[in-house]
C-alpha cells in the first residue's frame, strides 16, 4: 500500500477531483488503495477506469466516482466507528478503513466476504471487522455508529439502520427500486428527528433481504 501509485491510478484521482470529489483526505485515501487488488485477473486492464466492474455473483465494485462521492458525503473523522452494508469486493471498505478508527462491514454472499477478507489481510488493513449476514438488520451488538454507509439500494430509507446511528451521526444510502432511478440520500440524525438530503441520482444493485445460499 505504500508503493508509488500506478500512473493509471494517479490519472483516475485527477479525474475524480475534476468531477467534484475535492476533500484532500478522501483523495489521498483513494490514491493509497490499489483498486486492481479488488478485481479479478480479467478485469486488471480496466481496474482504473471510472466505471463499475463485475465481481461475480451478479454484484459489482462501485464506480470510483461514486465511492469518492459517498466517502466525501460521510464527513469521516479518524476516531469514528463506521458500519458498512454490502462489503462486495471490499474496495469501499478499504478506503473507509484509511479514514476511520474501525469499520464493521456486512455482506450476504459468503464467497465475496471471504475474498474481501483475504484482500484486507494482504493489504495489512487490520481495523476492519467482517460479518456474513443480512445487513438490513445492521449490527445491533456494535451499535451505535458514528457513520453508516449502504452500498446497495434499499427500497425505502432503512429506519432500522437510522436507529443504530449516534445522535449527530450520518448515514449515506441509495434508495429506490431495482433497475430504476434511485437517489443517494444523506441522513443526519438529530436528537429530535432527522435531516434528509438528496445527493443525486445513482444506480446500485439492490439490497436483498436475508443471507444468500451460496454453494
Ligand atoms: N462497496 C462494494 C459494492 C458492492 S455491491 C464494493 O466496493 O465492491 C453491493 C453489495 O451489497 C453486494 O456484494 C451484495 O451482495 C451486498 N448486499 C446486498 N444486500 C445485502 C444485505 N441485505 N446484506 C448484506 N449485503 C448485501
Amino acid at each position: 500500500m505504500t508503493d508509488t501509485p500506478s500512473p493509471d491510478l494517479v490519472r483516475l484521482i485527477m479525474e475524480l477531483r475534476g468531477q467534484g470529489v475535492t476533500d484532500a483526505r478522501v483523495l489521498a485515501a483513494m490514491e493509497r488503495v490499489p483498486r486492481a487488488a479488488f478485481v479479478d485477473e480479467r478485469q486488471q486492464a480496466s481496474a482504473y477506469e471510472n466505471r463499475p466492474l463485475s465481481i461475480g455473483l451478479g454484484q459489482t465494485i462501485s464506480q470510483p466516482f461514486i465511492v469518492g462521492l459517498m466517502t466525501d458525503a460521510l464527513k469521516l473523522g479518524d476516531r469514528m466507528k463506521v458500519l458498512e452494508i454490502g462489503t462486495g469486493s471490499g474496495y469501499q471498505t478499504a478506503i473507509l478503513s484509511r479514514l476511520a478508527l474501525r469499520v464493521y462491514t456486512v455482506e450476504r454472499h459468503r464467497p465475496l466476504m471471504k475474498m474481501a477478507e483475504e484482500r484486507f489481510r494482504r493489504l495489512g488493513l487490520s481495523n476492519i471487522v467482517t460479518r456474513h449476514g443480512d445487513g438490513g438488520e445492521g449490527w445491533p451488538e456494535q451499535a451505535p455508529f458514528d457513520r453508516i454507509i449502504v452500498t446497495a439500494a434499499a427500497p425505502e430509507l432503512p429506519e432500522k439502520l437510522v436507529e443504530q446511528l449516534k445522535p449527530g451521526g450520518i448515514m449515506v444510502c441509495p434508495v429506490g427500486p431495482p433497475d430504476a432511478s434511485q437517489v443517494l440520500l444523506r441522513v443526519t440524525k438529530h436528537d429530535a428527528g432527522k435531516e434528509v438530503e438528496n445527493l443525486g441520482f445513482v444506480a446500485f444493485v439492490p439490497l436483498v433481504q436475508g443471507v444468500a445460499r451460496d454453494v
